[in-house]
């Protein structure tokens, strides 16, 4: 399949890994939009989030703790972050295998202009 995160997950193209197990990656967002900006992304391929089943929900929920522990560790947990997931189109997804952003160091204003 022609997905560039699977082919991260393969290190097929190279990225700066900051967490893996068996289920999940995590990765510096290669164009960051804050000053910590990063995605982690389940290895199973699921193409937007219109296509979870009811069964990924600890895999979701998994993915939702460990932006959660790397908040900490990274020092935003307190200021705060954004946790966000795009679907599609309109929600402005780029890259079609779902991903977790988390994004802090900064005060991120809502809504976006
Ligand atoms: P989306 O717009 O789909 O929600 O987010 C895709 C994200 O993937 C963007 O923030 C973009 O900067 C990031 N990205 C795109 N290509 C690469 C890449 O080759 N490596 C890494 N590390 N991030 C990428
Ligand atoms: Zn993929």
């Amino acid at each position: 399949m022609d997905c560039l995160f699977c082919k991260i997950i393969n290190k097929e193209i190279p990225s700066n890994i900051i967490y893996e197990d068996k289920q999940i990656l995590a990765f510096d967002d290669i164009d960051p939009k804050a000053p910590i900006h990063k995605l982690i992304i389940p290895k199973k391929h699921i193409t937007t989030t219109n296509d979870l089943q009811a069964n990924d929900g600890s895999l979701i929920g998994a993915m939702l703790i460990l932006a959660t522990d790397l908040a900490k560790k990274l020092d935003i947990a307190e200021p705060g972050y954004r946790m966000v997931m795009n679907c599609n189109a309109d929600g402005g997804q780029a890259v079609y295998h779902i991903h977790l952003h988390l994004l802090g160091g900064r005060s991120l204003h809502w809504p976006p202009g």
